[in-house]
């Protein structure tokens, strides 16, 4: 049997989460199919005056990015990119959305000939011809099939072994399988489903709607006006992927990748933390930029849904579609503070739409 060497890229909150139990698998494979060793790469800065890789590898702890959960001393931190994918036949991509481009340069040409990818960040780029998915990026970059794993998944209650469920979503069901091993644990039921596109879009999106869900909370309205702007934002987050994607099913929004992360993000994730306090800020009459609340909330941790709203209203402009999805642009107007986040409860108004 094929012994795969297993690296992960990215070492934030879920990185050091997902690799906790890639690593437990890895040490606990009878079968002899995975490397014991999980090499994971580790975008190098100083923590307390030390360089974070030693410190990771002696504590076996992340403590700036999720700080008190212990890591297998098997998952080895490393900050060099390449000696980390160097032999690796399974690539798992989690860094922030922002930063994989400049991650895939680097490896373009540079991976283990037959080697194959699974991604977990949740973000998409456009491009001049149009959208691309993270996933399909690591693809056309690398050469190489990139399934996704994707679900109502908080790092910190993972890390805590609470039950959790994720899908892998894939085009090679092959690959799938092997995926399957590598993050199935006990209290982490993973389901395969033959939709990439669909969960990627589902993981994606839920982080703008999330944003509502947070001005909701700040602005201290209760649950119906939030279950409201969750509906709103579950249909457009629907038909928004179908349009893009015809071939998206719609048994996928009701997964683990659809309303249970949405569910999951709304009402415990940094996109709403960081937006109840900037709708507070506004509500104060002293109002704060994402940026700052960003630097002051989450200790270098990254938001994705303030760019992912940035990137998605850019389609919107370019296809003519913003006011087919009010909720999506009314967010984005509050965002670049060219409404008050009351506005969020009014978001056809918001959006320009005369009712
Ligand atoms: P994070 O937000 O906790 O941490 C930020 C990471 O970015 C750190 O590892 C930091 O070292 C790294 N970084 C900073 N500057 C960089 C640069 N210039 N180049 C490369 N890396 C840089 O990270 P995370 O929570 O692991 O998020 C990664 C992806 O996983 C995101 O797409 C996120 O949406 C997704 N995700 C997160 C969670 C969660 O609960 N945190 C759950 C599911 C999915
Ligand atoms: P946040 O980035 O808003 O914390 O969302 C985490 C997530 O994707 C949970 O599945």
């Amino acid at each position: 049997m094929k012994c795969y060497q297993v690296a992960m890229i990215g070492s934030g909150a879920w990185a050091c989460a997902a690799a906790r139990m890639v690593a437990q698998n890895a040490l606990e494979n009878t079968s002899g199919m995975f490397d014991t060793k999980v090499k994971m790469w580790v975008y190098e800065e100083n923590y307390e005056g030390r360089k974070l890789t030693e410190i990771i590898n002696e504590r076996h702890e992340n403590p700036k990015y999720l700080p008190g959960v212990s890591l297998p001393e098997n998952l080895v931190a490393m900050p060099d990119l390449l000696e980390v994918t160097e032999g690796a036949d399974l690539l798992i991509f989690c860094s922030p959305h922002q930063f994989v481009r400049g991650v895939l340069k680097q490896l373009a040409g540079k991976v283990k000939k037959g080697a194959v990818a699974i991604s977990l960040i949740k973000g998409m780029r456009v491009r001049v011809d149009g959208p691309q998915l993270i996933s399909q990026m690591v693809e056309r970059m690398l050469g190489i099939d990139c399934s996704v794993l994707m679900g109502a998944n908080i790092a910190e209650g993972i890390a805590k072994e609470e039950l959790s469920e994720a899908v892998i979503g894939y085009d090679n069901l092959d690959n799938a399988y092997v995926f399957e091993k590598v993050f199935q644990r006990p209290y982490f039921e993973v389901k395969l489903i033959p939709d990439g596109p669909g969960a990627e879009m589902c993981g994606t999106l839920k982080n703008i709607v999330a944003l509502a869900a947070g001005f909701v909370d700040g602005l201290g309205y209760g649950p119906n006006s939030k279950a409201a702007v969750m509906r709103q934002g579950l249909s457009e987050m629907m038909n928004f992927s179908t349009r893009l994607y015809p071939s998206i099913r719609s048994e996928t929004f009701l997964e683990s990748c659809g309303m249970a992360d949405l569910i999951a993000t709304c009402y415990g994730g940094r996109n709403r933390k960081v937006a109840v306090e900037y709708a507070s800020s506004w509500q104060a009459g002293a109002p704060q930029t994402f940026d700052a609340l960003e630097a002051s909330l989450l200790n270098g941790q990254k938001l994705q849904g303030v760019m992912t709203s940035d990137e998605v209203q850019e389609i919107l402009r370019m296809k003519g579609w913003e006011q087919d999805y009010p909720l999506f642009t009314t967010i984005n107007r509050i965002i670049h503070s060219q409404l008050d986040p009351s506005y969020v409860v009014k978001y056809k108004e918001g959006a320009g739409i005369n009712i």
